[in-house]
Formats: structure tokens, C-alpha cells, sequence
């Protein structure tokens, strides 16, 4: 049996005195004057845990399997470390190296490495400072946003992947078929007959599991999703994958007031979590990141978020005074730069903007009064804009029906979407938050890519 020693997390509580065991995979070795020094990380926490070698203390050929890669299980006394950067460091009594790596091709050395070359090293990627900080980021902001709904009391609902329902709309969709691509069934008219697929027709990978949510929200009023969606764009940007996961609270009873203020808690929370559990990975994104990554998060957790209705956003950006890229006009959507001027410069916090025109938000979003808008939300964030889109849904069966038939979309698609509306409906309401938009946030990370372990993009499923 080969027990677990602690994780370095632990080891670092431990006081000075203490006989201890570490685990871990060796950073970089350092060898001055005949002591040894070697930085060895479990990924458990960002600090490495400093082995210091004395001379003599270990046999020259153990010593010699401890190189960047090896992993090595260290046991020794835990000792006051006189150098800078931590307070303790383990005086090496044995060393067993586990496993060797071979110094001459282990492809991670102590320079900095490029983000496109650690990509296609993905494999070993994540033993690095920058993506180990990226994982236990994305690790405890998962934690934190399960924790949040469920000390509300909603429903975890597992929505499907597999859909066959083309109603969704927020996307390409990834096919999926068991049909033999060299020898395709075919109709009398020359189409793909795929009632000899498996489902029996057409399926399709979901783009969002929002609709499903909503049928658990008419029964367990409270819902949230928190799963894999899937996206064939291919748009190459670096802020899109074609999987990414997405989180859709849903609830009954409940307005765009009340999605609004919901919306403003949870980004609160689950902000103050990763700032409060993370600080060290925190830390070291604003200091080779971004520096102004604490001071936006800071700011998001504790500021009240604005709220200006779209009509207003749009007199506010017309009256600017800027030359946007993008023309400002009422009915046009709001790019980036706009969504960025209201949040940094005219507000200076978090603002969340309502009642967008009908034109531009999906068909689900209910219509106001004034026939011309909808309950739609975009919350806006310094740095980034957009990070969360939601709505109050359409709950009345004539006008869901009215707005599915004026976007063009097949009434018998939506059968089950409109009998919601005929069989107690309520007013309802939710939004959705890409994880790694918010991670790419949080970390101030460039690139989507490197906020997933394995990222799939057009042309590249590799790992
Ligand atoms: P975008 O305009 O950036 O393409 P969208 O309007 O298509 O976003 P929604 O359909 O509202 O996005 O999806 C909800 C959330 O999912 C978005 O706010 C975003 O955080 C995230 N998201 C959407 N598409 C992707 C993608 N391809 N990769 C990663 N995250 C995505
Ligand atoms: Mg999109």
C-alpha cells in the first residue's frame, strides 16, 4: 500500500519540528555549494514546497533521478527557511523518485513558455505556475456557484446533450448520428432519411438546456443547469469554444426585477469566494496578468450594480460625444465598446441593462407593452462587458405563439414549450453564464483556450 503523505497544501500548516512526507513533481532543481534546493508542487496551492538537500544527506545516484518532471515522494523535518518567498521548507531525509523524467526532451523548462506552445502540450500543461492558478480557479468558482444555489434551495437539473429539437436557436449545432457517412439512407425525394438513424431523426449536441430548465422550474420552482453545451461556430475568436459549460438558474414565480437582483448576488458570491479561497492564484494573475484584476473583482463584489434600460443606454452612448466603431441607434445591438464606455466610463461599476428591442432577442423573452421591447438583461461588467444574458420568458400561450410564428420558427418544433403556457403557467424568468467567459474574467486570461483543460475549437480535438 503507498499511503498519501498530506498534500503540500497541508504540509504548509505544519509547524517547524514536524516529520513529514511529501508528494509532488519536481518544478526546478537548484544545486549551490553542495546543497541541493528543489521545488516540488502537487498542484494542490500555488507555492511551491522547498526540499533542501544538504550535502550528503541523499545518495548521488537517487539525486541524480531528481530533475524538472520527476516525481518523488520526499520524507524529512520541516524547518524555519531562512530564504525568501516561504516560511518553512522540508530538510530532505529520504527521497524516493518515483517516477524519472527525461531532462533531455521533458518539454517544460524554466523559461516561460509561449501560450500556444503550452497548448499543444496540454498534457503537461497544467503542472505549470499559470495553469495550475487557472485550474483551482476554475476548481473552487464551480464549488462556489453549486454552493450558491443550493444554499437557496434550488434543483440541480441535469438537462440532455443530446437533443433531438432544432428549436433552440442560439447557435450551429454539432450533428450526431450513427448513420454510415460512405453509404447514407436515402429518401425518394434524394434527402438523408434519418428515420433509420438512431433517435429515429435528426439529433443534434444542445446549445443551451434552457428550455428544459424551464419545464423543471413549472414543477420544482427553483432550477439551475450546470453542464457541457456545444457549439459548431466556427469563428476561431478567442473568446469561443465549440464545448464550453454553461450555467442557467430558472425560476417560477418570479419577474426581471427579481432575475436582475438575483443575477447581482450571484456574481457577488461567487466572486467573494474565489477572492477569499484563491488568493495566492489571484495574486499572482494580477501581478503577471492584468494589474487591475483585484480592483475589478474587489469592485464587483461590493458595488451595487447600476441598472438603465436600453433606450436609456442608447441616449447615454448617443450623447457621448465619442466616434464609436459601431454606429449607436436605437435597435441596433450593443457592441463591445459600448457595453465597455457604460461600464468604465459613465458608471464606473457593474451595470445591468433591461428591456432591449424585440428585434434583437430571442423569441422566448417577453414582450412589453409598448410592443416594441422585451424583458431581456445583459449584464455588463468593467473590462469585459457582457457576462451574463437573461430574461423574464414569455408566459402567455397567444403571444409565445404570436412571436414563434413572426421569427419564422416552426410552431410544431415548440409543442411541448407551448403546452407549459396552457398547464399553469407563471411569470418565470432566468439567464445563463459561460463559465469560461467568467473564468477568462476572473483570471484576466487572453484566450478561451486556456481556460479549459482541453479545448475544443475548429480544427483541434486533440487530448
Ligand atoms: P456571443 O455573442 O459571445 O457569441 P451568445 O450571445 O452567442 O454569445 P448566449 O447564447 O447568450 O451567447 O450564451 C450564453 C453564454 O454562453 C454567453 O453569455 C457566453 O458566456 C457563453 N458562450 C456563448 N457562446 C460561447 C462559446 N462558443 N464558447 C464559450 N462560451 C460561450
Ligand atoms: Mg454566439
Amino acid at each position: 500500500m503507498i499511503e498519501p503523505g498530506g498534500y503540500v497544501r497541508d504540509i504548509f500548516l505544519k509547524p517547524v519540528g514536524d516529520s513529514v512526507t511529501a508528494h509532488g513533481w519536481v518544478k526546478t532543481r537548484r544545486d549551490s555549494k553542495g546543497v541541493s534546493f528543489i521545488q516540488l508542487s502537487d498542484g494542490s496551492t500555488f507555492a511551491d514546497l522547498q526540499i533542501v538537500v544538504e550535502a550528503g544527506a541523499i545518495l548521488d545516484e537517487v539525486l541524480a533521478g531528481v530533475t524538472t518532471g520527476a516525481s518523488l515522494r520526499v520524507s524529512g523535518e520541516l524547518v524555519a527557511s531562512p530564504g525568501a518567498g516561504q516560511a518553512v521548507e522540508l530538510k530532505a531525509s529520504l527521497i524516493e523518485v518515483i517516477g524519472t523524467a527525461d531532462t533531455a526532451t521533458y518539454p517544460l523548462q524554466k523559461k516561460g513558455h509561449t501560450m500556444e506552445f503550452l497548448r499543444e502540450k496540454a498534457h503537461l500543461r497544467s503542472r505549470s505556475n499559470t495553469f495550475g492558478a487557472v485550474f483551482r480557479v476554475r476548481s473552487a468558482l464551480s464549488f462556489a456557484i453549486h454552493q450558491f444555489f443550493q444554499e437557496r434551495g434550488f434543483l440541480n437539473v441535469h438537462t440532455p446533450l443530446i437533443t433531438t429539437s432544432d428549436a433552440e436557436g442560439a447557435g450551429a449545432m454539432f450533428g450526431v448520428s450513427t448513420l454510415d457517412l460512405l453509404n447514407l439512407p436515402r429518401t425518394e425525394a434524394g434527402q438523408i432519411d434519418y428515420t433509420s438513424d438512431f433517435f429515429g431523426k435528426r439529433a443534434h449536441l444542445t446549445v443551451s438546456g434552457q428550455l428544459e430548465a424551464e419545464i423543471f422550474a413549472l414543477a420544482f420552482t427553483n432550477v439551475y443547469t450546470f453542464g457541457p453545451t456545444f457549439r459548431a461556430e466556427n469563428s476561431n475568436t478567442p473568446r469561443h469554444l465549440a464545448e464550453f459549460w454553461m450555467i442557467e438558474p430558472e425560476m417560477a414565480f418570479c419577474d426581471l426585477d427579481g432575475n436582475r437582483a438575483l443575477a447581482e448576488q450571484f456574481l457577488k458570491a461567487i466572486i467573494s469566494h474565489v477572492l477569499n479561497h484563491c488568493e495566492a492564484d489571484l495574486a499572482f494573475f494580477n501581478q503577471r496578468v492584468d494589474n487591475t484584476i483585484l480592483s475589478t473583482l474587489e469592485q464587483v463584489a461590493t458595488a451595487d450594480f447600476e441598472h438603465v434600460t436600453y433606450t436609456e443606454a442608447v441616449s447615454i452612448l448617443e450623447k457621448a460625444g465619442r466616434a464609436f466603431e459601431f454606429p449607436v441607434f436605437w435597435g441596433a445591438d450593443l457592441q463591445s465598446e459600448h457595453e465597455r464606455y457604460l461600464t468604465e466610463e459613465t458608471f464606473k461599476k457593474p451595470v445591468i441593462v433591461t428591456d432591449y428591442p424585440q428585434e434583437i432577442k430571442a423569441f422566448y423573452m417577453r414582450r412589453n407593452d409598448d410592443e416594441k421591447t422585451v424583458r431581456a438583461m445583459d449584464v455588463l461588467a468593467p473590462r469585459i462587458g457582457e457576462i451574463i444574458g437573461g430574461s423574464q420568458r414569455e408566459e402567455r400561450h397567444d403571444v409565445l405563439r404570436d412571436k414563434i410564428t413572426a421569427q419564422g420558427l416552426p410552431l410544431e418544433e415548440y409543442w411541448w414549450y407551448l403546452e407549459l403556457r396552457k398547464y399553469g403557467s407563471v411569470p418565470h424568468a432566468g439567464f445563463g453564464l459561460g463559465l469560461e467567459r467568467m473564468l477568462m474574467y476572473i483570471t484576466g486570461m487572453k484566450n478561451i483556450r486556456d481556460v479549459i483543460p482541453f479545448p475544443r475549437t475548429p480544427g483541434d480535438a486533440e487530448f
